[in-house]
C-alpha cells in the first residue's frame, strides 16, 4: 500500500493534474484549496478533499493530522499552491506583493512544519516545492512573482541541506509556461495580452501534465535518489 501524499491547490492546473496522476499510481491523498467542490469533483478514491487557505497554519496542520490518522503519516508533500500578480513596478498594488509572499513563499513554512518533524523522526519522506523557471531568471512585469519564486528555489535548497542528513529529501519542480488559470488572476489586460502573445509567439506551451508526471517520477526514484531540482519548459521558451 502507497503511503500519503498531500497536494496543495489541488482545484486546478498543475495541482489537480498531479492529484490525478498520484491518484493513478495508487497513492492515497489529502487535497487542499479553497475551492473545495472543485477539489471534490475530482471524485478521486481514497482521497480526502479539505477546504483549506495554504497561509493559515493552523486549518493546514490540522488538515495533515485528520488525513493521517486515517491513511498514516504524511510520506509526501506538494507545496504548488500559488499566485502570479503580474504588474509594474510604478503602478501594482503592495497588496499584490503581499499575497504573492503570503500564499507562495510563507505557506511553504506552514506546510513543512507540519510533516518535518515526522518525517525526520522516520528517515524518510519527500517534500517537493513548486517553483518556477521565474525562480531562476527574471522577465519582464514579473518583480515580485520573480522575487517570490527564488525565494522558493533558495528555500528549497536551503532547506534541503539542513535535512538531508535524517533522510529527508527536498526538491523544487521549476516548470516553464503551462496552460491553467494562472494569468488569469493579473488586472492589467494589457499585461495579459502580452503575455498570451509571447506564448503564442513559442508555438505554445506545456500542459499540466507534463509537470505532474515529473512530480510523479521525483517521488519514485528510490529513498536514497534524490532529484534536487527539476526545471521543465517549452522546447522553445527562452
Ligand atoms: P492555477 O491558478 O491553475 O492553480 C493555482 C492553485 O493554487 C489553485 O488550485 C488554487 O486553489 C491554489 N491556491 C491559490 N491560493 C491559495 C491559498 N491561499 N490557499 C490554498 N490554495 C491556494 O495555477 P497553476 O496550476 O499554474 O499553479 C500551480 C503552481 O505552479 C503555482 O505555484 C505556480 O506559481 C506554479 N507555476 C505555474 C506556471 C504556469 O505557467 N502555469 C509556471 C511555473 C510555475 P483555490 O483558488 O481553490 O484556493
Amino acid at each position: 500500500m502507497k503511503k500519503l501524499v498531500v497536494i496543495t491547490g489541488a482545484s486546478s492546473g498543475i495541482g489537480e493534474a498531479i492529484a490525478k496522476h498520484f491518484s493513478e499510481a495508487g497513492y492515497p491523498l489529502l487535497l487542499v484549496a479553497r475551492r473545495v467542490e472543485k477539489l471534490k469533483a475530482l471524485n478521486l478514491q481514497n482521497c480526502i478533499c479539505e477546504q483549506v487557505d495554504v497561509t493559515d497554519k493552523e486549518a493546514f496542520s490540522n488538515s495533515i493530522e485528520k488525513a493521517e490518522a486515517q491513511y498514516g503519516p504524511v510520506e509526501c508533500l506538494i507545496n504548488n499552491a500559488g499566485v502570479m500578480l503580474l504588474g509594474q513596478i510604478d503602478t501594482q498594488e503592495s497588496t499584490e506583493w503581499q499575497k504573492m509572499f503570503d500564499v507562495n513563499v510563507l505557506a511553504l513554512l506552514n506546510g513543512m512544519q507540519a510533516v518535518l518533524p515526522a518525517m525526520k523522526k522516520r528517515n524518510s519522506g519527500t517534500i517537493i516545492n513548486v517553483s518556477s523557471i521565474a525562480g531562476k531568471k527574471t522577465f519582464a512585469n514579473h518583480a515580485a512573482y520573480c522575487g517570490s519564486k527564488f525565494a522558493v528555489s533558495a528555500i528549497t535548497e536551503n532547506v534541503r541541506e539542513e535535512v538531508a542528513d535524517f533522510g529527508v529529501r527536498v526538491t523544487s519542480i521549476c516548470p516553464g509556461a503551462v496552460e491553467t488559470e494562472l494569468l488569469g488572476h493579473t488586472t492589467s489586460d494589457d499585461i495579459k495580452a502580452g503575455y498570451n502573445e509571447w506564448k503564442k509567439a513559442m508555438g505554445g506551451v506545456l500542459i499540466a501534465d507534463d509537470i505532474a508526471r515529473a512530480a510523479l517520477f521525483i517521488q519514485e526514484q528510490p529513498q536514497h535518489v534524490c532529484v534536487r531540482e527539476l526545471q521543465i519548459a517549452p522546447t522553445r521558451q527562452q
